[in-house]
C-alpha cells in the first residue's frame, strides 16, 4: 500500500471562513511516493480517526502563532493570528506524537510543532535578534537567499549530506526556547534556529524555510519529503 500523509488544510477566518492548500506541498508528497490526505478542522475524535488511518503528517506554512500559546504577550510586530488554526494544529501535533506518527513541519509548521510540545518562539526577528540578517527575502520564492549551517551530528545533516545549504526565507518569527526532547539542527548566521528535530521518540523534523518551492533548482530539498514518506512506510509496516 502507498503510505498516506495527512496534510491539515490552511484556514482563513475572515467572512464565512475558507480552507485551502498550496499545491507544491501536495506535489512534493506525490513525487516522494506518498498519498496526500487533506482534511479540514476536526473535533478530537474525528482527528483521531484521520490520524489512525494515515502513516505520517506534513505541517504546512501559514500565518503567525499566538504568543499566548507560549506564555507571552503579543509583540507589536506580531502579524495575523488565527486561534482556530492554532488550536487545530496544537491538537494535531500532540495527537500525532502520541500515536507515533512521523512529522515533517515547514515554516509555521516548525513553529507550531515547537510550541505545541512546550517550546517558545522569537516573535519578531528584526526587533528581537541582534544583528539579524534578512529573513524576508525580496526575490523569487525558489531562490536560496541565506545560508543555514547544519549541525554535523544531526539527522538533517545525514539526510542532506552537507553542513551548509542555501535556503529561501519568508518569516519574521522563529523557534526560540526549544521544546523538551528537541534539538536545533540548523542555524542561520545570526543564530536564528532554522531547523529542529526530535532527539527521541517518533521522527519529527521541522525546517523554517520552504523546501517545497526549491526542489526544481535544488533537488536536495526533495530529500526532506522523501524522508517523511520513508518514515511513513515504517509506520505502515508496524501496523
Ligand atoms: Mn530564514
Amino acid at each position: 500500500m502507498q503510505p498516506t500523509i495527512a496534510i491539515p488544510l490552511c484556514h482563513e477566518w475572515q467572512g464565512a471562513g475558507k480552507f485551502y492548500m498550496h499545491q507544491p506541498y501536495v506535489d512534493r508528497i506525490l513525487e516522494a511516493g506518498g498519498l496526500p490526505i487533506l482534511f479540514p478542522f476536526l473535533a478530537e475524535q474525528q482527528l483521531q480517526s484521520v490520524l489512525a488511518s494515515v502513516h505520517g503528517v506534513l505541517l504546512p506554512g501559514g500565518i503567525d502563532v499566538d504568543a499566548a500559546l507560549f506564555g507571552e504577550e503579543p509583540h507589536p510586530k506580531c502579524g495575523e493570528i488565527n486561534p482556530l488554526w492554532d488550536a487545530m494544529d496544537v491538537s494535531l501535533v500532540r495527537m500525532a506524537r502520541g500515536m507515533g506518527l512521523p512529522l515533517l513541519a515547514i515554516c509555521r509548521g516548525i513553529q507550531i510543532l515547537n510550541v505545541a510540545l512546550g517550546g517558545g518562539l522569537v516573535q519578531d526577528i528584526p526587533s528581537q535578534v541582534p544583528r539579524a540578517i534578512q529573513h524576508a527575502q525580496d526575490a523569487p520564492r525558489w531562490h536560496g537567499s541565506h545560508a543555514v549551517h547544519i549541525r554535523r551530528d544531526s539527522k538533517l545533516a545525514s539526510l542532506m549530506e552537507t553542513s551548509s545549504i542555501m535556503v529561501n526565507s519568508f518569516h519574521h518569527q522563529a523557534v526560540g526556547r526549544l521544546a523538551p526532547g528537541f534539538n536545533a539542527s540548523a542555524h542561520a548566521a545570526d543564530g536564528v534556529v532554522e531547523a529542529i528535530e526530535s532527539s527521541a521518540g517518533p521522527f519529527a523534523l521541522g525546517v523554517q524555510w520552504h523546501p517545497e518551492l526549491m526542489t526544481a533548482r535544488q533537488p536536495l530539498m526533495q530529500r526532506l519529503f522523501g524522508a517523511l514518506v520513508e518514515q511513513a512506510k515504517l509506520t505502515e509496516e508496524r501496523r
